[in-house]
């Protein structure tokens, strides 16, 4: 791992954080496709008030900035647990642990406690969104080229063939080993993230930090309020292209959105294909929503819902959300309507340049 040490940077209070905030999340996909996945930088800036990191890890771009208490301990430690989840949970890398699930033919292996954590939760979710969310999807996003980058659209017979090998109930775990079939592949690229936010933001509250912000490229998990006693402003990534749709005031909580706009390609036939996947039919996942962001206090659940309800649709995540509780949300339709749910009505606000969309709030 290499380190640049930075001149000391006197971050100011309160505004400063929001900026690296609506910054990161409208990077997008872009700054992260410019690096291979096995690069790591590591840029730390260290004051006496503020200690702030952005590291390259999980396929893409990590800041972390934290305020009070052993602040550089708390970004140390959760530096190196960022790494080491990224070592036991890449679909790419040989020596992780999926990549060897996914390779052994079937037989069992031994995985982590994280890893053991990680599998459970996803496939809780995989029941409780009825196959929304499937961690086996893998193979199918492999054949339409979303991991390579060697893009192409298969064909129906490819498809049908291929989801009848994603089954998540015929994932396995027992005493630290877990089983798939040989020809499933298992992938959490659609909850790793969030699950990482709820690890690196219990490091900061275990450490006495009482600001931090922590942004895993466009997942962005809030300890406590901004330095100045204020809500957190997180702007939330437009799908109409560069820039934020709206901002969202909030304090400890995650904030995670998924959107076809991420990663996808432009077929032949001109349409956009992209890689959030409908398990029912193997396809890009077509029901009307353009963007899902969800709010909780468990990264994890926000995570997986934010990939779940872009799958479901209006209708259906709607349903979800009135009857579980935990979350609230931000819906996009390809209508250009804005959905919100009740909690959010006071604290998210669009943006000049979105005032012409209707926004409606959904009640329980
Ligand atoms: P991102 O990680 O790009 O912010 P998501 O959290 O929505 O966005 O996760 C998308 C990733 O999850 C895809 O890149 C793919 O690896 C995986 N995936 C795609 N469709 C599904 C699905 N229906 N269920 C589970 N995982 C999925
Ligand atoms: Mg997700």
């Amino acid at each position: 791992m290499k380190k640049h040490k930075l001149l000391p940077v006197k971050i100011k209070h309160g505004f400063a954080p929001v900026l690296a905030a609506v910054a990161l999340l409208s990077a997008g996909c872009n700054r992260q496709s410019q690096m291979a996945p096995s690069t790591v930088q590591s840029i730390k800036t260290e004051t006496e008030e503020t200690s702030s990191v952005s590291i390259f890890a999980m396929d893409t771009i990590i800041t972390m900035e934290a305020y009070g208490g052993e602040e550089n301990a708390a970004i140390g430690e959760a530096e190196s647990l960022l790494y080491k989840l990224d070592g036991l949970w890449s679909v790419t890398d040989e020596n992780s642990e999926i990549y060897k699930a996914n390779h052994s033919q079937g037989a069992a292996t031994a995985i982590s406690e994280e890893t053991e954590q990680l599998v459970t939760f996803a496939l809780k979710m995989a029941e409780e969104t009825d196959g929304a969310l499937n961690p086996g999807i893998y193979p199918v996003l492999k054949a339409w080229g979303l991991t390579t980058k060697q893009y192409r659209i298969p064909k129906e017979a490819e498809l049908t063939d291929l989801l009848s090998y994603t089954d998540y109930r015929k994932i396995q775990m027992k005493n630290g080993d877990l089983s798939i079939p040989a020809e499933m592949e298992i992938d959490f690229g659609a909850v790793a993230k969030g699950y990482a936010g709820d690890l690196t933001a219990d490091i900061m509250r275990e450490h006495g930090v009482t600001s931090a912000i922590i942004n895993l490229g466009g997942n962005v998990s809030l300890v406590g309020s901004s330095p100045d006693g204020q809500p957190w402003t997180v702007g939330i990534r437009s799908p109409y292209g560069e820039g934020n749709i709206g901002t969202l005031e909030a304090s400890d909580c995650h904030i995670i959105t998924s959107g076809g706009y991420e990663r996808y390609f432009i077929g032949e036939d001109g349409k956009t294909y992209w890689h959030i996947l409908d398990p029912e039919n193997g396809k890009p996942a077509d029901k009307g929503l353009i963007s899902v962001t969800i709010v909780g206090k468990e990264g994890r659940l926000c995570d997986a819902l934010s990939t779940a309800m872009f799958v479901m649709g209006k209708d259906d995540a709607e349903a979800y959300w009135k009857s579980h509780e935990g979350f609230e949300m931000i819906l996009v339709t390809e209508d250009n309507e804005i959905y919100l749910t009740e909690g959010l009505e006071e604290s998210f606000r669009l943006n000049e340049a979105s005032q012409r969309i209707p926004v409606k709030v959904i009640r329980r």
